[in-house]
């Protein structure tokens, strides 16, 4: 268990009595203990710029979009609290609900967006500080409190026009993060000596946040709905990643029970480590491969810990989504090599930039799309980006001629998209020869599954690239047009379901045709369940969070081919996702029991 530690805490906080579990989403297993630091959802600094006057008009639809925004936000809270809470409460949004409509702002607003040309964050921003700054000034309490409303009424409108919250600096020791969502950006740079674990308001377990936090085994519960505004800051909290609770007020009984199973998860993760030196190889002697994800180098060590034979999946668009710009070629060099050395002559897939979706920087789009997972993302934002992509290129062949590398491409949907990114990485070759740097001989060119166009199109993708990787998280929210990141319709988001499955079976058997190799490397993979159906239609390397893969591999070890098989059989001939889920359960369901029984919990009943 996380255990807090005692220097540096935050002051002590009266303990309520009455201990309280607050429900969400599991998104990352582990127990932590810990003192809740809410970040408020802070607006970023506000960007300032002058606009061009053919773009006022569109800085005048995003600010109506982000106050339609707020609204939604503000009366679904209003909603929460006069359902749980007393109806007094509920009111204090009404004045919140005035200011975003009031007239005498909004026409200030359209006044700096018309005359001043000013940017939308900057005008508005601009406004409201010019109501409260008076208001602060005076001794008054009311007027203070009514302050405080604008401050925040600005503050949501801001971070709707910016998206996301600030990355936090100097956190107190033993911290249970608690915000309104992560970013994953800001998730990747959790301190994980100060962070115990986090709760966030929004969030879905298959959001790259939520990935992210289960890479970096931080315990994570998401989807907690309205609780900041309750926590007092520095409370003490048990955090229950696995079973997605945030436990106020804990008693003296339910810390005791969590140290427990603190301890028994510990034992578990020991056990599963067993395995991890334990050829790949199933019950009836066929070999299958097992690599890891990462998004950040420091990963390359957990990968290791937990005997990934390779990297299945480096997700570099973390690289570029800190502050302070784009990495250049060099710091790009010096991020591959580190993993390539580290990987110790196992290869490493280097999967070029995937912006775009949930992971945007904010200030890089002038107009936020209305359809970011449909949008300008992954491979078709390298092709129109050539410096970009052929800095990116350039740097991961630099570093191949230090260990096996293998590029690979994103979102792919049509076979232009993996020509074009194989002409660029020809002539980034030719170019880097020319200059007369070392370049690794073979850098196979793979392409991501994860549209259905790409999955219906896996002979003809087959035909051009040296293997295919699945990735299941996109492929299920495109193929069932199910959101990924959105809680709301979590349910709906199912990899077992047979519209997906199919696809699945099409990409692997277009594989096997043309003697290239299939990986998938969606959250499916860290399923145990979902790796023995994969098995049956001829899947033979995995990819996943480096946690998982003991788990994994003591299943795949476990089952034999013609097993798998026949339960793929069976199960395509079923119509509904419920029906294929319950037959892999039962059928597995007892030796997975032992397994379960040997290793940590799995954490996703639909494989997502
Ligand atoms: C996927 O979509 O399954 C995948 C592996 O890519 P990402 O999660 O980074 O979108
Ligand atoms: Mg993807």
């Amino acid at each position: 268990m996380s255990a807090p530690g005692t220097d540096g805490r935050p002051g002590p906080v009266p303990r309520a009595a009455r201990e309280l579990r607050l429900r969400g989403t599991p998104a990352s297993p582990g127990i932590a203990v810990g003192y809740v630091h809410v970040i408020a959802a802070d607006a970023p600094p506000v960007a300032r710029r002058r606009v061009a006057p053919e773009e006022v008009e569109s800085e005048r639809r995003r600010l109506d979009h982000a106050l339609l925004e707020t609204r939604r936000e503000l009366l679904e809270l209003q909603g929460k609290l006069r359902g749980v809470r007393s109806p007094d409460e509920a009111k204090i949004f009404d004045a919140h609900l005035l200011m975003l409509a009031d007239p005498h702002v909004l026409e200030n607003v359209q006044r700096l967006l018309e005359e001043e040309r000013l940017n939308a964050e900057a005008a508005f921003h601009d406004v409201l500080s010019a109501v409260i700054t008076p208001m602060e000034r005076v001794e008054d309490p009311y007027l203070r409190d009514r302050a405080a409303d604008i401050r925040d009424v600005k503050r949501r409108v801001i971070k709707n026009l910016t998206g996301g919250v600030r990355p936090f600096q100097d956190l107190p020791p033993d911290a249970i993060i608690v915000a309104h969502d992560l970013t994953p950006t800001v998730t990747a740079e959790l301190d994980k000596d100060r962070v115990r674990g986090f709760g966030t308001e929004a969030g879905s377990s298959t959001s790259h946040t939520a990935i992210l936090a289960r890479s970096l085994e931080i315990p994570a519960v998401v989807g907690l709905g309205y609780v900041s505004e309750a926590l007092r800051q520095g409370e003490l909290v048990i955090l229950d990643g696995g079973e997605g609770l945030l436990i106020r007020n804990p008693s003296e009984a339910t810390l005791e029970e969590y140290q427990r199973t603190a301890v028994s998860l510990e034992r578990r993760r020991a056990l599963g480590l067993r395995v991890r030196d334990l050829p790949s190889v199933t019950r009836c002697g066929t070999p299958f491969r097992l690599e890891a994800n990462i998004e950040v180098p420091r990963e390359v060590e957990v990968a290791r810990l937990y005997g990934a034979e390779g990297i299945g999946l480096f997700r570099t668009e973390f690289l570029f989504l800190r502050a302070g710009g784009f990495p250049d070629e060099e710091q790009q060099l010096a991020v591959y090599r580190q993993i390539v050395a580290g990987m110790e002559g196992r290869p490493v897939t280097i999967r070029t930039l995937d912006l775009g979706g949930d992971k945007m920087p904010t200030d890089l789009y002038a107009e936020p799309e209305m359809n970011p997972f449909l949008g300008w993302r992954g491979i078709r934002y390298s092709l129109d980006h050539p410096e970009l992509f052929r800095i990116q290129l350039r740097a991961v062949l630099r570093a191949s001629a230090e260990g096996p590398i293998r590029i690979m491409f994103p979102l792919v949907s049509s076979i232009e998209e993996l020509r074009r990114g194989r002409e660029a990485v020809a002539a980034a070759r030719e170019e880097l020869e020319a200059e007369g740097e070392p370049v690794g001989e073979t850098v196979p060119i793979g392409a991501m599954v994860e549209t259905p166009a790409a999955a219906l199109l896996a002979d003809s993708l087959a035909a051009e690239a040296d293997f295919l990787s699945i990735g299941t998280n996109d492929l299920t929210q495109y193929t069932l047009a199910v959101d990924r990141g959105n809680a709301r319709v979590q349910g709906l988001f199912r990899a077992f379901h047979p519209g997906v499955l199919l696809l699945l079976e099409r990409t692997a058997q277009a594989g096997a045709a043309a003697g290239i190799e299939v990986s998938l490397c969606g959250e499916m993979a860290s399923s145990a369940r979902a790796a023995v159906l994969l098995l049956g239609m001829g899947l033979r390397s995995f990819s996943m969070i480096a946690a998982r893969l003991p788990r994994v591999k003591a299943a795949l070890r476990d089952a034999t081919v013609a097993e798998a098989e026949a339960l793929w059989a069976h199960c395509r001939g079923l119509r509904t996702a419920v029906e294929v889920e319950e037959l892999v359960n039962a059928e597995f369901g007892a030796r997975l029991r032992e397994v379960r029984a040997r290793e940590e919990p799995e954490p996703m009943e639909t494989g997502g």
